[in-house]
């Protein structure tokens, strides 16, 4: 039988960063991963790196990414050391762009808004927009510098963190699906790989939107997955440094010279098609908001699914099954929520005490809605 300190289901970008933080604080880890390493969400994903919140919702996740944007460098730094391999972390900031009537109003609210959460935001006119960003497009109404964000080529960055977390002494089993947790004696002892029962002290869960299909998992991480609809461009002669946004889309340069746009967000199962509608959607929001790319290349086009939680918050921390860690649900900021999800892991596995709380994202959340919604 295979034993480790740590056993943790699923190698994208979070299992990948798990097991190299503990490998590095001298455990022994045990990587398992269904399929090829790397290849669902963390491989689709765009890479942005931005703790600003997408809406209302979304606002008690800012602290976690503030944490996380805070040591990203630094993160990326031994990744790419030990690796030998690029990240491609270009700290560059992002610039949102506002075309609608009343974005005078709503760049103030922006601003107040991003200032209330202590996060850097300046307002810019049109043609300051302009200066910085010459492809942007004329219909611009207003704008906002967000210079503190970035982004990382996240293919490039899971490639290196595995071969970090390799070289770092864990190991790493491809095309091994771990088909459920094992108990023993009220406690989680592992996980079953196959017909192997896989021994280890600590159990990570973190298989992405696949996470609740392994047995026993479900009540603790009911992730499902939102497919995004991606595309690759390039352009000749058409540059943008920063991330640009607007309310219908993102675009992301990056080290080489594609500009990626993306992206839908699509509850249709375990499944990533392409569609007509969906690359439409893309291509028009990319193209209102730099004309200029109406003329560039279509390299790559792909779909990708993103573990999405019942109140879109992240899963992180222990469970109610001694031995059992969830670390799923990132949704749309699993790359912008690495560094800090394997820190606060590798500290509760050598601790089992957090220097950033954790208790907002716990793996219990979703028992305590359904026990308090049974009847009397
Ligand atoms: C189109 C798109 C755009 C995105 N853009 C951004 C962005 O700009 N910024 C950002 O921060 N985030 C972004 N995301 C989200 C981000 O990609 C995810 O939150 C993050 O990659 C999740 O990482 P993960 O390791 O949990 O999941 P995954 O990368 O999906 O990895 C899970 C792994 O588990 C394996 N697995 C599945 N089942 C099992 C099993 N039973 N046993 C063992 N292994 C199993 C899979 O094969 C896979 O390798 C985007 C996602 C998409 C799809």
């Amino acid at each position: 039988m295979k034993k480790f300190d740590v056993a943790i289901a699923g190698a994208g970008l979070i299992g990948g960063s798990i097991a190299l933080e503990l490998a590095r604080a001298g455990l022994s880890v045990g990587l398992f991963d269904s399929r090829e390493p790397g290849q669902e969400s963390s491989w689709a994903g765009a890479g942005i790196l931005s703790p600003a919140p997408e809406s209302a919702a979304m606002i008690p996740l800012v602290p976690l990414a503030k944490a996380s944007m805070a040591i990203y460098p630094a993160f990326v730094c031994m990744a790419e050391e030990i690796s030998g391999q690029s990240a491609g972390y270009r700290p560059k900031g992002t610039l949102q762009a506002l075309f609608s009537r009343d974005a005078r109003e709503e760049l103030s609210t922006v601003i107040a808004l991003h200032h209330g959460l202590g996060l850097k935001a300046e307002p810019l006119s049109p043609e300051d927009a302009r200066e910085l960003e010459p492809s942007l497009s004329e219909d611009l109404e207003a704008a906002v510098l967000r210079p503190d964000e970035a982004s990382v080529d996240n293919r490039a960055m899971t490639q290196a963190v595995l071969e970090a977390a390799l070289r770092g002494g864990a190991k790493l089993f491809p095309e091994s699906r771990a088909h459920a947790i094992w108990c023993d004696r009220g406690r989680c002892a592992g996980l079953q790989i196959k017909n192997e029962k896989v021994e280890a002290k600590w159990t990570v869960i973190a298989a992405g939107c696949f996470s609740a299909n392994i047995e026993g998992v479900a009540a603790y991480a009911p992730v499902r997955p939102a497919k995004g609809q991606m595309i690759a461009l390039r352009a000749d002669g058409l540059e943008i440094e920063r991330v640009l946004w607007s309310e219908k889309i993102y675009l992301v340069p990056r080290n080489d010279g594609r500009i990626l746009a993306g992206a839908t967000v699509e509850y249709t199962g375990f499944e990533k098609s392409l569609t007509a509608g969906g690359l439409e959607k893309v291509l028009a929001g990319a193209i209102e908001l730099s004309p200029g790319l109406a003329a560039a290349r279509v390299e790559e086009t792909w779909a990708g699914l993103r573990p999405d939680s019942p109140d879109h918050l992240p899963i992180l921390g222990p469970t109610d099954l001694d031995g059992l860690l969830i670390a799923t649900g990132h949704f749309r900021g699993g790359i912008l929520l690495t560094p800090i999800t394997a820190k606060l892991v590798r500290e509760w596995v050598t601790q089992q005490r957090v220097s950033v709380d954790w208790d907002r994202f716990s793996p219990m959340r979703f028992q305590s809605a359904s026990a308090s919604k049974a009847p009397a």
